[in-house]
């Protein structure tokens, strides 16, 4: 056993003395402390575990520590920590042909960033300098990143306090659950919000209207599977005004829904594609753009003007390398579409036929939101005091839930199993049943 740090030298304590936290008022923070973590579980200084249903921020697709990947980053450690972009690096190749041998044909070039923000920061970039326009369209129920063009790009309050990006426009996209559309059912949500979305185009003038910025299905807004129709629709609607289109696959992309993109589910050719997270499950930060090879031959006589120190870091790569290559071997993304067809779609929709608080169950994958409810035939949802119940409840019991607004994201890693999904799913009936009780 780890020996007893001296007083003070915590985590906790240091946390609270002199880290700052995204998000918070700093204050009353309580962060749970983690120490260490193993496929679905992780564990807290003390011992105590934890199954890890949040993925962290839903980017641990193929779990805490796969050994191939800590081992491809020891190797690349070994050999060269870091280098500048601006070489050729072997890492750096394999990383961007594995990632576009998944993309559909046509897109050929990956432009690395650090993370998820960045990547759209740069997707947005090479739209506007391809087309000559300004205005980005996206959704109010969407979330790309915290910089500058991503988070005005953002629909929801985060876009708000920050709101300094010119050219962003946004427009409401389905959620069948709680339509801004008066729809009754899935196609008529479909071509409402397509109405809706060719409204928006015309009112802002389509043709400075560079491109359409959507989440393939909208993460942390809720899981908000599209219907059948919409993406296409909104290609439609982009190929005849000449915008392009953007998918946001930071938090869907590399198997959380049980493909490898989650447009594979769609009728939707994007033109650029942005992702992070579950491309290499963020052992190392590192994100991207996918770019088709119209776009990438702009920039072949014209300079991109765009670049980051740390675009295509070497262990960042290994990482991509490693996880991508593991997960093609070992099925991780068909385990993540098996689980999530046999085990938590079923599972779920048992929980809600025995909880009146579950308003609906949506997902694929390892993509899962219950949407709880004080009243199923009003919808009112639960308030913030009740997921706090959910939340403790679910600490408690030894599963790490991920929860926003009134709803749980059931998000485990790709490589969960049918009985941790079996735990999981006994722990959210008990917790349930306490939150019912509160009500
Ligand atoms: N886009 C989506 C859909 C996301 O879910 C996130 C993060 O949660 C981002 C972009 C931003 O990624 P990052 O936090 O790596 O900058």
């Amino acid at each position: 056993p780890p020996a007893t740090p001296p007083p003070g030298d915590d985590a906790l304590t240091l946390d609270r003395a002199h880290v700052f936290h995204s998000w918070s008022a700093q204050g009353a923070l309580a962060p749970l402390t983690i120490a260490g973590g193993l496929g679905c579980e992780v564990w807290d200084d003390a011992g105590r575990r934890y199954l890890d249903f949040s993925s962290q921020l839903v980017n641990i697709n193929i779990g805490h520590q796969h050994p191939r990947v800590v081992a491809a980053i020891t190797e690349q450690a070994g050999l060269l920590t870091t280098i500048a972009p601006g070489h050729a690096h072997l890492a750096r190749g394999r990383a961007a042909q594995r990632i576009t041998q998944h993309a559909p044909d046509g897109m050929n070039k990956v432009f690395f960033t650090n993370g998820g923000a960045d990547a759209n920061e740069n997707a947005i970039r090479m739209a506007r300098l391809h087309t000559g326009r300004d205005k980005i369209v996206s959704g109010y129920r969407s979330y790309h990143g915290n910089t500058g063009a991503a988070v005005v790009a953002t629909g929801d309050w985060r876009r708000v306090p920050n709101e300094y990006a010119s050219g962003h426009v946004h427009a409401f996209t389905p959620y069948l659950y709680r339509s801004d559309f008066w729809a009754q059912d899935e196609a008529q949500e479909c071509e409402r919000a397509l109405a809706h979305l060719h409204r928006v185009l015309q009112c802002e003038g389509p043709s400075s209207v560079a491109a359409i910025l959507l989440e393939t299905i909208p993460g942390t807004a809720g899981v908000l599977t599209p219907p059948p129709g919409y993406l296409a629709g909104v290609r439609e609607l982009a190929d005849r005004y000449g915008i392009l289109i953007i998918l946001d696959e930071v938090m869907v992309g590399f198997g959380r829904t049980g493909q490898w993109f989650a447009f594979d589910g769609f009728d939707v050719r994007p033109d650029l594609v942005s992702f992070a997270k579950g491309v290499n499950s963020g052992y190392v930060p590192a994100g991207g753009v996918i770019i088709s090879d119209e776009i990438a031959a702009t920039f072949d006589e014209r300079v991109f003007p765009g670049g980051l120190t740390y675009s295509g870091h070497p262990l960042a790569m290994a990482a991509i390398v490693g996880t991508l290559d593991a997960m093609a071997d070992e099925g991780i993304v068909e385990n993540a579409r098996r689980v999530g067809a046999e085990a938590i779609g079923p599972g779920l929709a048992a929980l809600a036929e025995k909880h009146p608080s579950i308003g609906e169950v949506r997902g694929l994958g390892v993509f899962w939101a219950l949407e709880l409810v004080r009243d199923r035939e009003t919808r009112e949802p639960v308030s913030p005091q009740s997921m706090v119940i959910v939340r403790d409840g679910c600490l408690a019991r030894g599963l790490l839930p991920f929860t926003a607004d009134n709803r749980i994201h059931v998000v485990p890693p790709c490589v969960v199993t049918t009985d941790e999904v079996a735990t999981a799913l006994a722990v959210y009936d008990e917790v349930l049943t306490t939150l019912e009780e509160s009500l």
